[in-house]
């Protein structure tokens, strides 16, 4: 049975062929797994971390090539679930030249946006099997998909599991800015580990992101939505590394300079970085040093997961990332 488990969505990305361009522009498309939590439960299984993932695809041929691709990263895929009713969602994602993200997502009629699951379809025995359980927001815009993200989070609170969250703000999914906010929310007092990048700190403190560049105002910020059970606050800033936050203390740690090709991943790679630390440590939330080592090693994930195309397949091995740390001594 898997260490960790990720739930959440699972789909096709389709990324232009060539880099830059609107997706009006974009002359062809070649598709490639998706989807946040399945992305950090592929960075996990290829870091070493025995991880299964929990969400719903089409029963198709899209539906079957994500669940190939996540075994061939080594991810326990049985409680993935095949619906007969709905095809497998697909998104049309493109990064422009002026950095700006474009998405279109192509979904069956009349169903749940993102396919997730229902909650009568958790497989709760799975979820205590595990230790950890991770998850991510665009599983709680929804029903009734919402309710079974609150279902699964419940069910590892109630069994003790580490419950960490990357809220992934993507407001165009959204029906408007304060549904955003509401619904992220929604699954924050249940994290003991939370990942945001500043922008999405930003925009659920409502606070200027000028103001978080420093470690003062970042405080500030996290006090806003500091709840009893939060543990460890971490922030992503893309090249410049990370800051975390504890009850006790906080810090920033550099992140490495690379060439980045393409950051598609790199926070679902930084998040897979971090837990793997975290299991294997459980304490560092009370250990500076140990946590900084840990965000030193999630930033490295992170970065070598830019110098390539896509998400899954730039996602790095254990020994790729311990061989990247050597040569940056
Ligand atoms: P998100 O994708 O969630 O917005 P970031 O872009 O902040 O997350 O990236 C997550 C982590 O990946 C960063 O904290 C950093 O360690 C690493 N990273 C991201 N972009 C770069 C980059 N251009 N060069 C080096 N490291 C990067």
């Amino acid at each position: 049975m898997p260490d960790i488990i990720t739930l959440g969505e699972l789909l096709i990305d389709f990324v232009p062929t060539v880099s830059g361009v609107t997706l009006i522009e974009a002359p062809a498309f070649k598709k490639a797994a998706g989807g946040a939590p399945a992305n950090v439960a592929a960075g996990l299984a290829k870091l070493g971390v025995p991880t299964g993932f929990m969400g719903k695809v089409g029963d198709d041929a899209f539906g079957h090539f994500l669940a190939q691709t996540l075994k061939e990263c080594g991810v326990d895929v049985r409680a993935l679930r095949f619906s007969t009713e709905a095809r497998t969602t697909l998104a049309f994602v493109s990064l422009r030249a002026d950095g700006e993200r474009e998405f279109i997502f192509y979904r069956h009629l009349n169903t749940d946006m993102l396919l997730v699951y229902a909650p009568e379809e958790v497989d709760t025995d799975y979820i205590r099997s595990g230790q950890a359980f991770h998850f991510g927001s665009i599983s709680l815009i929804t029903e009734p998909s919402r309710s079974a993200t609150l279902l699964a989070i419940d069910t590892a609170k109630a069994s003790g599991l580490r419950i960490s969250y990357d809220p992934n703000l993507r407001l165009n999914l959204w029906p408007n800015a304060g549904a955003a906010r509401d619904g992220i929310l929604l699954g924050w007092p249940h994290a003991h580990v939370i990942k945001v990048s500043e922008e999405e700190l930003a925009f659920l403190t409502d606070l200027d992101l000028a103001g978080l560049q420093d470690l003062a105002g970042l405080k500030a910020a996290a006090r806003k939505l500091w709840h009893p059970n939060l543990r460890l606050l971490v922030v992503t800033c893309g090249k410049a590394g990370s800051k975390y936050i504890t009850p006790s203390f906080c810090g920033e740690v550099p992140g490495f300079a690379v060439q980045a090709v393409d950051t598609t991943g790199a926070g679902d790679g930084f998040v897979a970085g971090l837990l793997k630390g975290l299991h294997q440590h459980p304490q560092a939330d009370q250990d500076e040093s140990l946590l900084r080592e840990i965000c030193r090693y999630a930033n490295a994930v992170g970065a070598i997961t830019t110098t390539e195309r896509g998400a899954i397949p730039a996602l790095p091995t254990a020994e790729q990332v311990e061989r990247f740390l050597q040569s940056r001594q």
